[in-house]
C-alpha cells in the first residue's frame, strides 16, 4: 500500500500537486472561518442570554422593591395607623401570588426597643393571642416580624426577632441608616420546610423626613429557587445560572446537566451588587446551548473539501494512471510495431527456405561490408557458390530432397565459416559469402575447403547418394571492383568461368575476366542500337547434299559489325542477346530478312526452291507466339514455309521441355521443318529424339574433326544408323577437308556444311559463287 502510495506520489504531475495543495488550503481555511464565524455567533448568543438573564433579575428586583417601597409609603401615608386587618388589606391587594411570583410573603417589621416588647406583644395579642417576640436576648432593641402576609405559610416567622441575629440585624440597620433597601445574606428561612437558601429585603419606613421618623421595616423574605424560577423559569434552557453570596452557593439552577463530565463551551462570572449584597453570577452554556448553537456548516464545509481532495487526488491518480497505461500502451504498440516491423523486414529480407539473408539483403549487407572496408583499408572478398547440376538433381530426387539438400547447404555454409563472414541464398542454387577483412587468398582457400569438407561430411550429404558439389567464383575489393554491383559481376563473371571449366571449380576473378566484363557491358550496350544503325547482316553457309555435291540448303548466320566495337561474333553477342532479351528482336530481324533475300534468291537457278536454316534460341522458343510470327513473316513475303527449317539444340530442351515442345509443334503445324542441332554436345538422349518433331539430325562439328580413327569413325556410323532408324536425315557440320568427307560419304551421311564446301557468305557473294 504504502509502496503503491509512493508509486502514485512519485508519478503524479508536480501540477497536480499544486492543485490538491491550493485546494487543500481552501478547505481548511474555509473551514476555520466559518467555525470561527459559528464560534462567534454562539458566543454572541450566550452573551445575550447572560445579559437578559441579569436584566431580569434587576427588573424583578425592582419590581419587587416597589412592591415593598410600596408598602413603606402606605404605612408613612396611613402614619402608621395600620393593624393586621389593614395590613391584611394591603397585601391582598397586592395579589403577591400572582403578581409576584419570587416573593415568598410581604411583611412589617417594628423598631421595638427592649423596655416595650412586653407591652408591644400585648397590644399585637388583642389581634393574635399567639403572638409573641423570639427569640429573646439582651440586645437593647428588638426587631420582631410583625406583620406577614400570607401569614399561614409564613406563621413560622410572625414575631421573630431580626436583632438576634448577625445577619439579619447587619442587613436592617443597613436599610435604616441608608435608607435604601437591603437584603440579607444567606440564611435558611423558618419558614421554608425545605430548608434552602434565601434572603430577606428590608425597606425602611419613615414616617417623615427625618431620620428620627424610623419605625421599621417593610420586608420580604426570598427562597432563592422560587425566586429564580419566577424570573427565568424553563426561559433560558441554555444557559445554567449558579448565585453565590459570600462563596455561599445561594442558588444553582445545574438541575439539567447530568453528564458530570461535560464541560461548558462557555463560562461567564458577573458580580453584581443587589441592595447592599455582592451576588457572584456564574453563567455556562448547557449541552442544550451547544446543541442549538453546534452548527455542522463548518464540519460540512471540512467534509465537503476533503471530499473534493479526495476525488481530485482519485482523479489525479486516475488520469496519471490512464496516462501511464496509455503511455504503457503506446510503448507497448511501439514495439509491437517495431516487432512486426522487424520481421516483416526480416521476412523481406530473409530466404524463406533457407532463413538465409536473400538476394536483396545480401546486397545491403555487402554495402555496408564495404563502407567498412574502404574505412579501415582492408580487403573483402564476394564468393558467389553455384550448386553443380542442380538441375539434374531436381530431375533425379524431386523438389523435396532438393529443398533439403539447399537447408542442409546453407546449414553446412553458416556453421562452418567465422561469424564476422556473412552467408546469403542469392539464386535457386545460389549462395553468396561476404568475408570481410581477408589476408590473403590462401585464407579464403581455407575457409572454402573447410567448407567443402564439412559438407561432404555431413550425414545429410553422406546419406545422399550424388556428390554434392559447387562452383565458387571470388572477387576481392577494391582489386577488382569498388562498387558492389560491379563486385558482384565480378565474382559472378568467375562462377560461371568456373561452371563452364566443369564441377566443383573454384575461380578467382582477373584482369582478363575483368575486360570481359567490361566488354559485355559494351556489348550489351552496342546492341541496343544494331538494327536501328543496320549493323546486323546475315552469313549464309550453304549446305550440300553428299551423294550429288549440290547445295539443297543454307544456314543463316548472324553478324552484326559494330560501328562501335568491331565485327562481334554470334559465340559472343548471341548469350548475351539472350540475356538481355535482344535475341527476340533479332530473330525478328532475321526471319524478316531472310523472307527478303529468300525473293531475290527465287531469282537464281541455283539458289531456288533452296531451304533455308534459322537458328532458334531458347529464349526465343519459350516465346509463346514464335511460330505465329514466323508464319506471318513468311507469308508477307509470299514464302512457303515449307523451305524454311528451324534449328535447335538438346539443351533447350531441359529446363522447360513442355514449353519448349508446345512451340516445336506449332512450328511443325506451320509447315517449317526442324532440326536438333550441335547433336552429341548435351545429352544425346535417343529418348529425345523419339519424342521431339524433327526432321534433321546435326552431328556437331567436333565429331567430324576427330573422324580420322576407326573408333571415331564407328562412333558417327551408329549415330548416323541409328538417326536413319527414327527417319531422320543426318547432316555432319563443319566438314573442313576431303578426308572427312569421305568418311562420312562411307557412313551414309545425307548432308555436309562445312569450309570444305563453302563458308558463310553474304548474300551478294552467295548469289555469284552459287550457280
Ligand atoms: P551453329 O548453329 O553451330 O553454327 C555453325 C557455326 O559453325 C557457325 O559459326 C559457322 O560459321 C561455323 N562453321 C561452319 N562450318 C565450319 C567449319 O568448317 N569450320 C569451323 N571452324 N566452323 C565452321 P558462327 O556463324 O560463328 O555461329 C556460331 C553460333 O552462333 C552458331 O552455331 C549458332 O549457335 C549461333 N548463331 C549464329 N547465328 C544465329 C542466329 O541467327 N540465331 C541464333 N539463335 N543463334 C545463332
Ligand atoms: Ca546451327
Ligand atoms: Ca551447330
Amino acid at each position: 500500500m504504502t509502496s503503491m502510495l509512493r508509486k502514485i506520489k512519485l508519478d503524479l504531475h508536480w501540477a497536480h500537486w499544486v492543485i490538491l495543495s491550493l485546494s487543500l488550503i481552501l478547505t481548511f481555511s474555509a473551514w476555520f472561518v466559518t467555525s470561527q464565524k459559528v464560534k462567534e455567533k454562539s458566543r454572541a448568543e450566550f452573551q445575550r442570554d447572560t445579559q437578559q438573564i441579569l436584566y431580569s433579575i434587576n427588573e424583578r428586583m425592582k419590581k419587587y422593591e416597589n412592591a415593598l417601597r410600596g408598602g413603606a409609603a402606605f404605612i408613612k401615608v396611613v402614619n402608621n395607623k395600620i393593624d393586621l386587618k389593614a395590613w391584611r388589606e394591603y397585601a391582598k391587594h397586592l395579589n403577591i401570588t400572582k403578581r409576584y411570583p419570587g416573593i415568598n410573603g410581604i411583611g412589617v417589621i417594628y423598631d421595638v426597643p427592649a423596655n416595650q416588647v412586653k407591652n408591644f406583644e400585648k397590644q399585637q395579642q388583642k389581634d393574635r393571642d399567639y403572638f409573641k417576640i423570639y427569640p429573646a436576648h439582651r440586645q437593647s432593641r428588638f426587631l420582631p416580624i410583625v406583620y406577614i402576609e400570607p401569614e399561614v405559610s409564613n406563621l413560622k416567622a410572625v414575631g421573630l426577632d431580626m436583632a438576634h441575629e448577625g445577619n439579619r440585624f447587619m442587613a436592617a440597620l443597613r436599610a435604616e441608616k441608608t435608607g435604601e433597601p437591603q437584603i440579607t445574606g444567606p440564611i435558611v428561612l423558618v419558614q421554608d420546610k425545605q430548608k434552602t437558601p434565601g434572603f430577606l429585603l428590608f425597606v425602611p419606613i419613615y414616617l417623615s423626613a427625618k431620620k428620627e421618623s424610623f419605625i421599621g421595616f417593610v420586608y420580604a423574605p426570598f427562597i432563592m429557587n422560587k425566586l429564580m424560577k419566577g424570573i427565568f423559569s424553563n426561559e433560558y434552557p441554555e444557559v445554567n445560572v449558579k448565585i453565590t453570596d459570600s462563596n455561599e452557593v445561594v442558588f444553582n439552577e445545574d438541575t439539567t446537566v447530568k453528564s458530570k463530565n461535560y464541560s461548558p463551551r462557555y463560562t461567564k462570572i458577573v458580580k453584581k451588587k443587589i441592595f447592599g449584597r455582592t451576588w457572584q453570577f456564574g453563567f455556562s452554556s448547557t449541552p442544550s446551548f451547544d446543541e442549538n448553537n453546534s452548527s455542522a456548516e463548518p464540519i460540512y464545509i471540512l467534509s465537503l473539501g476533503l471530499l473534493i481532495d479526495v476525488v481530485l487526488l482519485i482523479l489525479f491518480i486516475s488520469l496519471t494512471r490512464t496516462n501511464r497505461k496509455a503511455i504503457e500502451y503506446t510503448e507497448q504498440l511501439t514495439s509491437d510495431l517495431s516487432r512486426k516491423q522487424k520481421e516483416l523486414s526480416k521476412i523481406a529480407h530473409q530466404d524463406k527456405l533457407t532463413k538465409l539473408p536473400n538476394r536483396r539483403h545480401f546486397f545491403s549487407i555487402l554495402e555496408s561490408g564495404l563502407a567498412e572496408a574502404s574505412n579501415k583499408h582492408t580487403l573483402l572478398a564476394v564468393c558467389i557458390m553455384d550448386i553443380d547440376g542442380f538441375k539434374q538433381i531436381i530431375d533425379a530426387k524431386g523438389y523435396d530432397v532438393a529443398d533439403r539438400l539447399l537447408k542442409e547447404f546453407a546449414k553446412g555454409l553458416t556453421a562452418n565459416v567465422p561469424t564476422a563472414v556473412s552467408v546469403a541464398r542469392i539464386g535457386a542454387d545460389e549462395f553468396g559469402l561476404i568475408i570481410p577483412n581477408i589476408k590473403s587468398r590462401a585464407k579464403i582457400n581455407q575457409y572454402l575447403d573447410d567448407f567443402s569438407k564439412a559438407i561432404s561430411e555431413s550425414q545429410f550429404i553422406k546419406n545422399f547418394d550424388l556428390p554434392l558439389t559447387c562452383c565458387i567464383g571470388i572477387s576481392i575489393y577494391p582489386t577488382n571492383a569498388e562498387a558492389a554491383k560491379e563486385l558482384y559481376n565480378c565474382a559472378d563473371i568467375s562462377v560461371n568461368k568456373a561452371k563452364e571449366q566443369g564441377k566443383s571449380q573454384r575461380i578467382f576473378y582477373n584482369e582478363d575476366l575483368h575486360h570481359q566484363v567490361k566488354r559485355q557491358h559494351a556489348i550489351d550496350f552496342a546492341m541496343q542500337k544494331a538494327i536501328e544503325n543496320e549493323e546486323l547482316t546475315i552469313a549464309y553457309q550453304p549446305q550440300v547434299d553428299i551423294s550429288t555435291a549440290k547445295v539443297v540448303g543454307l544456314e543463316a548466320l548472324l553478324r552484326w559489325d559494330s560501328g562501335f566495337l568491331g565485327s562481334v561474333g554470334p559465340d559472343e553477342f548471341i548469350p548475351l542477346a539472350e540475356d538481355s532479351g535482344m535475341i527476340i528482336t533479332f530473330g525478328h530481324w532475321l526471319i524478316n530478312q531472310v523472307s527478303k533475300d529468300m525473293t531475290l534468291m527465287a531469282e537464281s537457278k541455283a539458289l531456288k526452291n533452296v531451304n533455308v536454316s534459322i537458328n532458334a534460341s531458347i529464349v526465343e522458343l519459350l516465346e509463346q507466339d514464335y511460330a505465329e510470327t514466323i508464319a506471318s513473316t513468311l507469308k508477307q513475303n509470299q514464302i512457303d514455309s515449307s523451305e524454311i527449317t528451324i534449328e535447335i539444340t538438346e539443351s533447350t530442351l531441359i529446363a522447360n521441355k513442355e514449353a519448349v515442345l508446345q512451340t516445336l509443334n506449332s512450328i511443325k503445324a506451320i509447315g517449317c521443318s526442324l532440326a536438333l542441332d550441335d547433336f552429341g554436345t548435351g545429352f544425346s538422349s535417343l529418348q529425345y529424339l523419339k519424342e521431339l518433331p524433327v526432321s534433321l539430325l546435326k552431328i556437331d562439328k567436333t565429331f567430324i574433326d576427330e573422324l580420322d580413327d576407326t573408333d571415331d569413325y564407328t562412333i558417327v556410323k551408329s549415330v548416323i544408323d541409328m538417326a536413319h532408324g527414327l527417319e531422320l536425315e543426318v547432316l555432319a557440320e563443319g566438314v573442313e577437308t576431303e578426308k572427312s568427307l569421305q568418311w562420312l560419304k562411307k557412313a551414309g551421311c545425307d548432308y555436309a556444311q562445312g569450309f570444305y564446301f563453302y563458308r558463310p557468305m553474304r548474300l551478294e557473294d552467295l548469289l555469284s559463287v552459287v550457280r
